[in-house]
């Protein structure tokens, strides 16, 4: 699981399949493991990338324009400004954005719907029926055919807004070959996860059938955890190349060390990747993934060229503030609280479904594994209603990371003020972050604050000049 990208703020479940940095994977991989499109999509959380078909038009305007020697002190923007072209394309991007994500969304209700009343489920399950009377069996048979198909259906939306898109807007640098090794990649994983989790789902409600809703729960926070941990180490090799930073930047690393020395914090530095994001996107990002031994933060290696030493700096500063706040833990805490309320919902409505629409459709009870398409739809939907409290948690903490970023800059990075202002306006350029989101889209979708409010805070919060405390570096300074 990761916490948050640095760049990216607004999360579109349904709109690409690729593999995405993403924050909650775990999370909404149990959700999504037999959910709609494959789990990535599910749990993708916007990254964009990169350069590509019209090629790279804003990227090389904006590198040309940009990194300024070390040194030379550049203004700082105090606004998220963009010229009227790359205003126009970051609007197209979120419109065209806007419009995939709800089609995804709609794709997905309206496939489990069809899927439940024509009998989709019901057919699964007298073929697994078939094949064994053993409920792990039957969810072998069931969860490749089920994720399969959903795959498949949501194939050309994926396609087009994953891959196509993204090409023509110059944000993806992967060919055809690539794009489809990694979707297919993402469907094997989804598979896997889809079919423990029918088992477990299924295994608990014949057992419990008034509480399953809290004992699958409970069963999600070691199968979360377990994922959390190998993902770093079993999952993001598939997708990208990892090394440590050092091995290449070893003068960046010894600043980090420097930085997080004076905050009294200490991260190995095997524990501080690069990323060859480059080999597929041209954005913008680093990130913070795994827990306990395979904890650590990555940096993408198309930031450390388009941003210039200290601003990649505040860009770490942001990253370690994730990592020794603990918010991985903490978001996970949060988010498994939500979840909870989720699946007792759930729990209220799928039973009365099944009571009122089960005979009708063929359903045996809640225990029937006929009744998949169903838990999904309610499951579906549910998670849609309760984007705004998964992701308000996630902006709280997004904030918190900006600001840790300024504070353990102070004293390293001569303006980190200034460093920070200037790394968000080339990431949000680059990355085609929408220029003024409505404060509903944020509310409902954005895993970080928008760009300009960002902007704004990392110009007025410096508490230094006023001699004040700082809120989480006490350092020997
Ligand atoms: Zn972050």
């Amino acid at each position: 699981m990761k916490v948050t990208g640095y760049g990216d703020e607004c999360r579109r479940r349904w709109a690409s399949p690729r593999w995405r940095v993403n924050v909650r994977l775990p999370f909404f991989l149990l959700l999504a493991g037999f959910c709609s499109a494959p789990m990535a999509a599910v749990a993708g959380r916007t990254v964009r990338g990169s350069l590509p078909a019209e090629p790279r038009q804003l990227p090389i305007a904006y590198f040309q324009q940009s990194p300024a020697p070390e040194g030379a002190p550049q203004a700082a923007p105090q606004h998220f400004t963009l010229t009227p072209e790359q205003r126009a394309r970051a609007e197209a991007w979120a419109r065209i954005g806007d419009i995939t994500y709800v089609a995804g969304l709609l794709l997905a209700i309206a496939l489990n719907l069809i899927f439940w009343l024509r009998g989709f489920g019901v057919g699964l399950r007298n073929l697994a029926r078939r094949v064994s009377c053993r409920l792990i069996v039957k969810c072998l048979v069931i969860a490749p055919l089920f994720v399969g198909a959903t795959a498949l259906v949501n194939l050309p939306l994926d396609y087009y807004a994953g891959h196509l898109l993204e090409r023509r807007f110059g944000l993806s640098t992967q060919t055809f070959a690539s794009w489809f090794g990694d979707w297919g990649k993402t469907l094997a994983l989804s598979i896997i996860a889809g079919a423990v989790l029918l088992w477990v789902f299924y295994g608990v409600i014949r057992r419990s059938p008034r509480r399953w809703w809290f004992y699958f729960w409970l069963a999600t926070i070691p199968l979360a955890l377990f994922v959390m941990f190998i993902e770093p180490w079993v999952v993001e090799p598939l997708f990208y190349k990892f090394m440590p930073l050092a091995d290449s930047q070893p003068a960046l690393v010894g600043r980090i060390e420097t930085m997080l020395g004076n905050a009294g914090v200490d991260i190995p530095p095997p524990r501080i990747l690069l990323m060859n994001a480059s080999s597929k996107t041209t954005a913008l990002n680093a990130y913070v993934s795994g827990v306990g031994a395979s904890k650590r933060v990555v940096v993408w290696d198309t930031t450390l060229r388009a941003l210039t030493p200290d601003e990649t700096l505040l860009v770490l500063g942001h990253e370690t503030g994730h990592y020794v706040l603990h918010h991985i833990a903490k978001e996970f805490a949060l988010d498994e609280g939500v979840l909870l309320v989720i699946f007792y919902v759930g729990y209220r409505v799928f039973r009365a479904m099944v009571r009122r629409f089960g005979a009708r459709t063929g359903l045996e009870g809640e225990g029937d594994l006929a009744s998949l398409p169903l838990a999904i739809l309610i499951l579906t939907v549910l998670a849609f209603l309760a984007s705004p409290a998964l992701n308000g948690i996630s902006r709280h903490y997004e904030h918190q990371a900006d600001q840790y970023g300024l504070e353990v800059a102070y004293g390293v990075v001569p303006d980190p003020n200034a460093a920070a202002a200037r790394a968000e306006q080339t990431l949000g350029v680059i990355d085609l972050a929408q220029p003024d989101p409505s404060r509903l889209k944020v509310f409902w979708l954005y895993t970080h604050p928008p760009v300009e409010d960002r902007i704004r805070f990392e110009n007025d919060y410096h508490p230094w000049t006023g001699g004040r405390p700082m809120e989480f570096v006490r350092g020997s300074r």
